[in-house]
């Protein structure tokens, strides 16, 4: 037995069966590349869903890790830290909103928009205790929380574990009649993904982002971007609202805003909507810990100052082209922004993904028929050919 076999076995022996990764163990990585125990490398096509958009062990931002290590790595809220005023103020300069919450993980963030919704729906826009509303779209994904799940729309994300959040209402995603039609006075927060990355990587029908916003304003109903995923340059662009020139009244970030080194998460509005916490109204033990916090800094620093934004447009655009290339009946379709992209098929994805694994590239299947492209944004152009390369032998006809 190999020491990836023995590995996997007693993963499989001591673990909850909650996921059903590709037989593969990751012991080392660097850049776009990982390394099993056996020493056998392979191509990061994944990069955590994204977590890892700055490449695998970043050294400015290890350094950031090793540096903080030595000076103090908790404190809890209950004192003030070095770390996070500053890490609030870049924050609040990359998205030009004026106050910054930080949880750790995408689906504490996600929870802690949806109570930010709820209260600022009663404080501030006036809404019936215990009467708010929040509209989310079918085929979301916003984690795994009781919230979050209550917001899905897949059967198998609820089953055996309702009862479910009420309050919730769901309507097609990119159908702006719809969210007309829901939206009552009740309504506090219409919250959508820019691009649905765990759904399949769908874009909304262009304009219908700038539209909703819109509605949502003229309603009264705060525009939530769930931007876990698609956001922090995934998309091209360093928020995927920017594709549509909106800016909503509230972002929820994650995943790459720790570098995919140290978890760390937020939700970031202006103080008309963020003042609606207290103390003792939220709180996390590890929420804006001085590690997480040095560790994001540095990461935010690599991706405006590797410019990974445009990077991940100009050879996202590179990629998809060859893609599309591609000619096998298996392909339905290749979309995407930037190095975000999905290729559907006519058939299941699984088997395409293992025979990648097989060739030294690492994807994984979103949706049953769907393969995720989304490489660490440092990947260079000759990184780019070496996949296609392999991409190519896996679709000849
Ligand atoms: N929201 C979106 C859009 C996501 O893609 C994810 C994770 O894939 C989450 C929320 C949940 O984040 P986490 O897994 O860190 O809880």
């Amino acid at each position: 037995m190999t020491i990836s076999q023995e590995i996997i076995e007693q993963t499989n022996k001591f673990g909850a069966n909650n996921y059903n990764p590709l037989p593969i163990v990751v012991s080392e990585a660097e850049g776009v590349w990982v390394k099993d125990p056996e020493g056998n490398k392979f191509m990061d096509m994944l990069s955590a869903y994204s977590a890892v958009n700055q490449g695998h062990r970043h050294p400015k931002i290890i350094q950031a890790l090793k540096d903080q290590a030595d000076r103090v790595t908790l404190t809890s809220r209950a004192f003030h830290n070095d770390q996070l005023g500053p890490w609030y103020e870049k924050v609040s300069q990359l998205t030009g909103k004026d106050m910054v919450l930080p949880m750790n993980t995408g689906a504490e963030a996600v929870e802690t928009a949806f109570k930010a919704a709820r209260r600022w729906a009663y404080d501030v826009k006036g809404v019936e205790t215990d009467k708010a509303e929040v509209i989310a779209c079918n085929g979301n994904f916003h984690g795994r929380t009781m919230g979050a799940v209550s917001l899905s729309s897949d059967p198998e994300y609820k089953r055996g574990f309702g009862p479910m959040l009420p309050g919730i209402k769901l309507i097609p995603y990119g159908d702006l009649e719809a969210l007309k039609a829901a939206i009552t006075p009740n309504t506090a927060a219409f919250l959508i993904e820019p691009i649905q990355g765990e759904a399949g990587i769908i874009i909304p029908p262009e304009g219908f982002m700038k539209a909703a916003r819109e509605l949502c304003r003229e309603n009264n109903v705060l525009f939530i971007a769930d931007e876990i995923q698609a956001g922090l340059c995934r998309t091209g662009k360093m928020f995927a609202c920017e594709w549509e020139d909106v800016e909503p009244d509230m972002y929820i970030l994650g995943k790459a805003l720790g570098g995919g080194v140290f978890p760390i998460s937020c939700i970031v509005a202006n103080s008309d909507v963020l003042s609606v916490f207290n103390p003792g109204s939220h709180g996390s033990t590890f929420g804006g810990n001085p590690m997480a916090c040095a560790v994001s800094l540095a990461a935010l620093d690599v991706l405006v100052d590797e410019k990974l934004a445009d990077r991940s447009l100009e050879l996202g655009e590179y990629f998809a082209n060859a893609l599309k290339e591609i000619d096998h009946p298996s392909i339905k379709e290749v979309r995407g922004r930037g190095l975000f992209i999905g290729m559907e098929l006519t058939e299941e994805a699984r088997p395409y993904c293992e025979a990648l694994k097989e060739l030294g590239l690492l994807c994984k299947e979103t949706h049953d028929t769907v393969i995720r492209f989304a490489p660490p944004l440092i990947i260079s152009k000759e990184e780019l050919d070496w996949a296609m390369e392999r991409i190519k032998k896996v679709f000849t006809k």
